[in-house]
C-alpha cells in the first residue's frame, strides 16, 4: 500500500473549506489605551456613576469622590455593583496611599477586586514594601492562591492598571462544580496571571472550596482600612 505524505493529503482540502463566513465578529470601536470601548459598561468614571454601586447593606456609597477618582473611606465597608456579572473583561486603575500615612500591615494599600464578590485579585502596596507580605498576598495575587508571575508594581501613590479576563465558574444541575473560574491578569501591561484555575472563594484562614452560587453576581471592591483610590473602571461582558 502506498502511503501519501501528509502534505499531499492536505492539498486535497480546498482553501474555501476552512474559511468562516458565518460567525461574524460584532463591531467594537476601540477608544484608545485604557479607555472604554464602544461596548463597555462604564462602572466608574466620576460622581455620576456612584449610583451604580452600593455597600453590602444596600446603603449609598460613603467612599469619597473627587473629580474622576473614587477613594476608600476606612471603616465604611466594601462596595459592590448593583448590576450582576458573570464572565467579563475588566479594566480598573488604582493607587495605594502614602505608606507613611497608614503604617499597619493590614493598611499597606490593602484592597482588592472580588469577582462575583468571592474571587479576590489582590491590591496591595508591593513596591517599597514588597517583602512585608507572603507572595500570594501581594499585589496581583489571587489572594492566598497564586502569587503573580512577576512583581509589576509601581511606587505608592502611582496609578496602576489591571486588565483582566475573568471566566466565571460553571456548576452542574446538582450544584457540584463543573468547571472552575479562571483568570488572566495584566498589571501595568505585564502578564501576571495566566489563565489560572481559581481554587474557590477567597478565604483568609483555611483552604478554598467551591460552593454553588448564581451565574451572575455583583463585582466587589474591598475596603480593608486603607485609602486606596480607583478610577476608570469598565467591563465588557463575555
Ligand atoms: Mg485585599
Amino acid at each position: 500500500m502506498l502511503l501519501l505524505p501528509a502534505c499531499a493529503v492536505a492539498q486535497e482540502v480546498k482553501p474555501e473549506a476552512t474559511e468562516d463566513w458565518l460567525r461574524k465578529p460584532p463591531l467594537v470601536t476601540p477608544a484608545g489605551p485604557n479607555r472604554a470601548p464602544s461596548d463597555a459598561i462604564v462602572l466608574f468614571a466620576g460622581a455620576k456613576d456612584l449610583d451604580k454601586w452600593e455597600h453590602p447593606d444596600g446603603s449609598a456609597v460613603k467612599w469619597e469622590v473627587k473629580g474622576n477618582v473614587l477613594t476608600i473611606v476606612p471603616k465604611t465597608k466594601d462596595i459592590r455593583t448593583k448590576q450582576s456579572f458573570g464572565s467579563m473583561q475588566l479594566h480598573i486603575e488604582w493607587k495605594t496611599p502614602d505608606p507613611e500615612e497608614n503604617h499597619g500591615r493590614n493598611n499597606m494599600g490593602n484592597s482588592g477586586v472580588l469577582f462575583m464578590g468571592l474571587y479576590e485579585l489582590q491590591i496591595y502596596e508591593s513596591y517599597d514594601y514588597r517583602e512585608r507580605i507572603y507572595y500570594n498576598g501581594q499585589a496581583g495575587s489571587i489572594y492566598k492562591q497564586y502569587a503573580p508571575l512577576a512583581n509589576a508594581s509601581l511606587p505608592p501613590q502611582t496609578w496602576q492598571t489591571f486588565d483582566v479576563v475573568f471566566e466565571a465558574p460553571v456548576f452542574n444541575a446538582d450544584s457540584t462544580l463543573k468547571t472552575p473560574a479562571r483568570i488572566t491578569v495584566f498589571q501595568n501591561g505585564i502578564l501576571i496571571q495566566n489563565h489560572v484555575a481559581i481554587k474557590g472563594p477567597m478565604v483568609y484562614a483555611g483552604y478554598p472550596k467551591y460552593v454553588y452560587h448564581p451565574a451572575r453576581l455583583p463585582l466587589v471592591l474591598q475596603e480593608h482600612g486603607s485609602k486606596v483610590s480607583f478610577r476608570n473602571i469598565w467591563v465588557r461582558e463575555l
